[in-house]
């Protein structure tokens, strides 16, 4: 059987074809075979899942189903679920289960979704790889020796590889779109604010944000639609007005002006993925696009801004991992400062250290202003930066990532050239817009993605346009040999 998309899916379990505990088992048999390869889950909840697609059958054959019942899911494991592991992809977590469901996990648990398992990742949400996870690298589906991206390398390798026809993840910094476009699938970065954040284990607060992975725009647009939604219990979230981001889906593209970032198609960027993103903006065009050139010109500082606030907020977010009230401690602590010092030690791997070290830094008495204060002035330039370009143009278009998948240790002992993998993805979250990848093509049998961007607030018409694209293009259909 191919992978299968939500809306196959939906229509499979409508027809009577088969129903959700039959194709909950079906996705739970692939796991069993694919996983010990791909690395993409760290726990898989059969249990929870045959109880969930036993009560969305029940919700089918009532009438009372909505657009996701009885559609299996994975989550990444970050996010908490009631009575399950959540590890957050480190040592710290691995003792961890969550005594209630993150708001995302709670919604799309209404919505009559199946949940399959949590998927591996990045520790607490740091890196671009998947490489720097508690429970080992995650292997690109569509070449093992390969990385699927990072943070939430298990979530898109998962929908790459027919494990699950959705997932979730979290992008910081491009967590949703760097490991989308590396692994062939869609994938969008909501506004900040959209989606609530509360038991989502926070990272650096002011820039993590939830989404959806799936096969396909329309597929994101339904699990956006169950996911968004403004909730008391996050003081960020946004009391904006919900879209039906699925009604809104066949506005199409013509007259939609799109603008070409000129600091998108520098130095910088493989020729080869160039030549793919330059095929797909022939094919925007065809289908009505205008497109135009842009300038963002602070694109050179989003790195250094971001890895100064992100990891100032991290040192802070992490102070909690202490070894007194949960998360991992130490044998036979001496005194509470042995306490604190090995249960950390052993309990954090050496990306989160740095970055802790860092962050803390930054934020120390004299180094302030100097550091954090000024990433924060160049904020506001990036954040300006998108609306001068979006008075101009509806959407910004360009490549994701840089490069396509690297080998797994490639990049391990050069952080930085690491780093300057979410070149393109990082200053969306510095400003707080949303952002989608598509597949837009291949460069020797491995994805590249393609990102679209929009203002504040315009996800439907983001989600629109990767629609249309999706509907004259089958990059999104190709599949990864089994
Ligand atoms: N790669 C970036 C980082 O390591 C972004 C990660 C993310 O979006 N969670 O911080």
């Amino acid at each position: 059987m191919s992978a299968r998309g939500i809306a196959e899916i939906r229509a499979g379990l409508d027809a009577g074809e088969f129903s959700s505990v039959e194709i909950a088992r079906d996705y739970l048999d692939r796991i069993e075979q694919a996983n010990p390869a791909l690395n993409c889950f760290v726990t898989t909840t059969p249990e929870i899942a045959l109880t969930q697609a036993k009560a969305a059958d029940a919700r089918l054959a009532a009438g009372d189903a909505g657009p996701l019942t009885g559609v299996p899911l994975a989550h990444k494991d970050l996010f908490c679920t009631d009575g399950v592991r959540t590890s957050c992809g480190s040592r710290m977590l691995d003792n961890f289960i969550a005594p209630y469901d993150a708001t995302v996990v709670a919604k799309l648990r209404d919505a009559g979704t199946v949940m399959l398992g949590k998927t591996n990742m990045d520790e607490f949400a740091m890196g671009s790889s998947n490489e720097n996870s508690h429970y080992g690298a995650v292997k690109n589906p569509w070449d093992h020796a390969r990385v699927p991206g990072g943070s939430s390398g298990g979530s898109a390798a998962a929908v790459a590889a027919g494990l699950a026809p959705a997932a979730t993840g979290t992008d910081t910094g491009g967590s949703i779109r760097q490991p989308a476009a590396l692994c062939g699938v869609t994938g969008i970065k909501p506004t900040y604010g959209r989606v609530s954040r509360y038991g989502m284990i926070a990272y650096a607060s002011s820039l993590d944000q939830g989404g959806p992975f799936a096969r396909s725009a329309r597929d994101c647009a339904l699990l956006l639609a169950a996911m968004a939604g403004f909730d008391p219990r996050d003081s960020t979230s946004a009391d904006a007005a919900l879209p039906d981001f699925a009604a809104e889906l066949e506005r199409g593209l013509d007259g939609i002006r799109i603008g070409l970032p000129r600091e998108y198609f520098a130095d910088g960027l493989d020729a080869r993925v160039a030549a793919v993103i330059e095929a797909a903006i022939d094919e925007f065009r065809r289908l009505g696009a205008e497109i135009s050139e842009v300038s963002l010109p602070n694109t050179g500082l989003s790195i250094p801004t971001y890895y100064v606030i992100a990891m100032a907020e991290c040192s802070s977010n992490l102070s909690r991992f202490d070894g007194v009230r949960f998360g991992h401690r130490c044998a036979d602590p001496v005194d509470l400062e042995d306490l604190y010092e090995r249960s950390r030690g052993e309990g954090f791997g050496d990306e989160v250290k740095r970055r802790i070290m860092i962050g803390t830094y930054a934020l120390s008495a004299g180094y302030y202003d100097a550091y954090y204060l000024k990433a924060q002035q160049l904020r506001r330039l990036i954040k300006d930066d998108f609306q001068q370009a979006l008075s101009d143009v509806d959407l910004i278009l360009g490549p994701t990532t840089p490069e396509i998948a690297f080998g797994i240790g490639a990049k391990s002992d050069d952080p930085v050239s690491m780093y300057l993998q979410d070149i393109y993805t990082i200053s969306l979250n510095l400003a707080g817009l949303p952002g989608l990848s598509l597949p837009a093509g291949f460069v020797d049998g491995l994805p590249v993605g393609l990102q679209l961007i929009g203002n504040y607030f315009d996800e439907a018409g983001i989600l629109a346009a990767a629609h249309a694209f999706q509907q004259a293009t089958d990059w999104h259909l190709r599949e990864p040999a089994a």
